[in-house]
């Protein structure tokens, strides 16, 4: 076949975890779609880590036709093991052999136009390189935490204080200043490797010739004014939110929640999870479990187990039994869009993953926020201070967020004032993020700029 005719294809370089396996599995399939007709290869490591993970990457074979999923050998690499930033580089970095040879093979059969990463595994551009395909980067989360890796090689030059220690940190097109700590854990000590790593990622992401973000520019109206321009010396960052899971996944089983919710008054349930590999200590887990019964609210409750042990020993006792009228515990692997999709659902007590923000928005479900973990304090701020769409429990002394807090922020969330208005401008987002991604959408519209922007 001669060159040319051959159809064009794009490959997903995926790093380990839901995270990021879900949100490029959305862009797998929007590539997929009859107006864009691309043939997709998603590269990948094999799912590993957690117990319910038949479950988790069953979505993967719900893909269409079109797209072709490509796991990688994992040889003796132990580092997916674990999903810290310094890892899941790692891993990445380990697997840069095995992404050139399966860019050989897919290249002596069709044409490669484009190769997409995640930001972890952003050293595949020198591979992108050798091969002559463009480059791009996948930033699964929004403007505001993009726009600080984009600055942060400048903010190290500048000076040597240390992040926490500084004031505040407010950048061109913030709606929101955060304080240091609300950094991701790679930002709280500039002399740790996952800093040092984290900087290397920076220098990396300006290397492509593109970033596809998972925002719309109506939910950071003015960084997205900023990091839009058409300014040759600016990286292009498209934005292409929100891309949420379409599709239910019909093998998840999951657990009789669906059944339980609907017997439950319309939007009453209060959906409590974090994410996919989120967990809380003993002490916290109990005040959680004191916090939800106190507000006397319903609640969908999926508890995440650590190293294959039990979480629900840990609550307090008698805590199932006497919230049976109105609480659900499960501890599965849950369909969350599902979930959030339910008419019983009216709040999502989150660790504010960004695809769980994303799924939230666009289900019309406001939010009360629980980070654990890398960008997730900012996402939270953006919410709770920028967007007005959440509530953020206050941590105590000792790092614990108190039962009475909870109930009072759970109470406020599903009966109050407040949660009225939050669910008010939810219900707005949702609006927009719809609008973004229609035919005379900014979503849509970027999307196709992009395109454009690739030799089909
Ligand atoms: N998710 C799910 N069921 C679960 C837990 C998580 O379907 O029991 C999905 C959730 O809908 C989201 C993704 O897993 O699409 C988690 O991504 P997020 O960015 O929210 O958090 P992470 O797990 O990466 O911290
Ligand atoms: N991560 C995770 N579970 C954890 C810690 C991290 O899944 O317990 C993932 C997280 O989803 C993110 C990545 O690891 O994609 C980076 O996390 P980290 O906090 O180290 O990143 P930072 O924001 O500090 O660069």
């Amino acid at each position: 076949m001669a060159h040319e005719t051959m159809q064009p294809r794009v490959v997903l370089f995926a790093s380990p975890g839901m995270g990021h396996l879900i949100p490029m599995s959305e862009l797998a399939r929007l590539l997929a779609s009859p107006r864009h007709n691309c043939a997709i290869t998603i590269i990948t490591k094999a799912l590993t880590v957690s117990s319910s993970e038949k479950d988790k990457g069953s979505f993967l074979s719900s893909l269409p036709s079109s797209v072709t999923v490509d796991f990688l050998p994992t040889n003796h690499d132990h580092s997916i093991n674990s999903f810290k930033v310094n890892d899941v580089f790692l891993s990445a970095l380990n697997s840069l052999p095995d992404l050139r040879e399966a860019l050989r093979s897919l290249q002596s059969l069709s044409r490669v136009v484009a190769l997409i990463t995640d930001f972890l595994s952003v050293d595949a551009v020198a591979v992108a390189r050798e091969f002559g395909v463009p480059f791009f980067v996948f930033f699964p989360t929004n403007l505001m935490a993009l726009s600080f890796l984009l600055n942060v090689t400048r903010i190290d030059h500048e000076t040597t204080t240390e992040f926490p220690d500084m004031p505040v940190i407010q950048l061109p097109g913030w709606c929101v200043a955060i304080h240091g700590t609300d950094l991701g854990e790679s930002f709280q000590d500039r002399k740790s490797e996952a800093y040092r790593m984290s900087l290397h990622m920076a220098k990396q992401i300006s290397k492509a010739d593109g970033i596809l973000s998972n925002s719309f520019c109506e939910l950071e109206p003015a960084l997205a004014n900023i990091l839009k321009e058409d300014d040759p010396s600016h990286l292009p960052v498209y934005t292409i939110g929100p891309l949420v899971r379409s599709i239910s996944d019909q093998q998840v089983n999951m657990s009789g929640c669906l059944e339980w919710l609907d017997h439950q008054p319309s939007g009453s349930v209060l959906f409590v999870s974090f994410g996919s590999e989120g967990t809380l200590s003993s002490e916290q887990l109990v005040e959680l479990a004191w916090g939800l019964e106190l507000s006397r609210q319903h609640f969908l409750w999926v508890i995440r187990s650590r190293n294959g042990s039990s979480d629900t020993t840990i609550l307090p006792e008698g805590f199932i039994e006497r919230n049976k009228e109105v609480g659900l515990v499960v501890q599965s692997w849950v369909q969350q869009i599902e979930i959030l999709g339910h008419i019983s659902t009216g709040g999502f007590l989150t660790h504010c993953g960004w695809n769980s923000v994303m799924e939230s928005i666009m289900s019309g479900v406001p939010m009360i926020t629980w980070p654990l973990y890398a960008e997730q304090r900012i996402n939270a701020k953006l919410l709770v201070n920028g967007i007005g769409v959440a509530f953020r429990p206050e941590v105590q002394d000792g790092g614990v967020v108190h039962r009475d807090t909870i109930a009072a922020a759970v109470k406020e969330l599903m009966q109050g004032e407040g949660g009225r208005d939050a669910r008010k401008k939810v219900l707005e987002l949702k609006t927009a993020g719809g609008k973004a991604l229609s035919e005379v959408g900014s979503s849509f519209k970027d999307f196709a700029k992009w395109k454009s922007s690739i030799v089909m």
